[in-house]
């Protein structure tokens, strides 16, 4: 292991772990992984994700910081209202840990850009907060080969699932987009600051693990939180046979069936 004095003394507690070591820990240095939105979920996702010193951190979001997102999106600074969350996260991250690299991807992800994108990086983390954002991820992934920690917040409730194969895909939990007058935003219905906070931090741990190759895997799991009642459950999820991804008669080759333009944000 080739560290600094400053790598050592910045990394030591990871470096004391069993787990992680110094080999995990140059394991993470080297890591690039992918962060759909720069919002509630993927503020604290990012903040763990640089202070562990994961090399490169890709953010997509083309969203600009708003006085409304400061509640939950503790990447952002009341100084920065107005500026792109990619820059925003940016200056966020130099002040934390100015090794880490952060690419700003201010864009939409579209039928066109998302599988390119999606290749360049180890892993991808998906914090966006609409259905069509969260199919195309899944099916980039997929067809990519790359693992997806994906993570959900709304009110005081929050889901958390790892999709990699042979494991189940996002399609295989959710088969059909609902119908647009049943998604229900946190713009709508609102959410608990704290809930994004823990989701977003449960999706960095289980980001690291799969970096690392330590634990257990949540692929084949979902994990339902409930805030308010402050209950974890982990379900069993399965591969649908009948998912045009991992069923055996898969019909989604490439991403041109996408007809929307997904948005992400959070
Ligand atoms: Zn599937």
């Amino acid at each position: 292991m080739d560290f600094s004095e400053e790598q050592i003394r910045r990394y030591a507690r990871h470096i004391l772990l069993p787990e992680v070591g110094g080999v995990g820990q140059a394991r993470l240095l080297a890591a690039k992984v992918l962060v759909i939105g720069a919002g509630g979920l993927g503020s604290p996702l990012i903040l763990y994700l640089a202070a562990a010193g994961v090399g490169t951190i890709g953010v997509v979001d083309d969203d600009r910081v708003d006085l409304s997102n400061l509640q939950r999106q503790v990447l952002h600074a009341t100084g920065r209202i107005g500026m792109d969350k990619p820059t925003s996260a940016v200056e966020a991250v130099a002040g934390i840990n100015p090794e880490v690299r952060v690419v700003p991807h201010g864009l939409r992800l579209d039928a066109q850009n998302a599988l390119g994108l999606v290749s360049s990086y180890d892993i991808v983390a998906d914090g966006s907060d609409n259905f069509p954002t969260r199919f195309l991820v899944n099916d980039a992934c997929r067809l990519a080969g790359k693992p997806l920690v994906s993570a959900a917040v709304l009110r005081f409730d929050g889901q958390l699932a790892t999709f990699k194969a042979p494991g189940p895909c996002y399609r295989c939990l959710y088969p059909t987009e609902p119908p647009e007058d049943e998604m229900l935003t946190c713009a709508q219905a609102g959410v608990l600051g704290a809930m994004a906070g823990v989701m977003g931090t449960l999706q960095a741990v289980e980001v690291i693990k799969e970096l690392l190759g330590i634990g257990e895997s949540l692929s084949g799991a979902l994990l339902i939180v409930d805030g308010l009642a402050t209950n974890f459950r982990k379900l069993r999820l399965k591969p649908d046979p009948a998912c045009p991804l991992c069923g055996p008669a898969a019909t989604i080759h490439d991403l041109s069936a996408h007809r929307t333009h997904a948005h992400a944000g959070g």
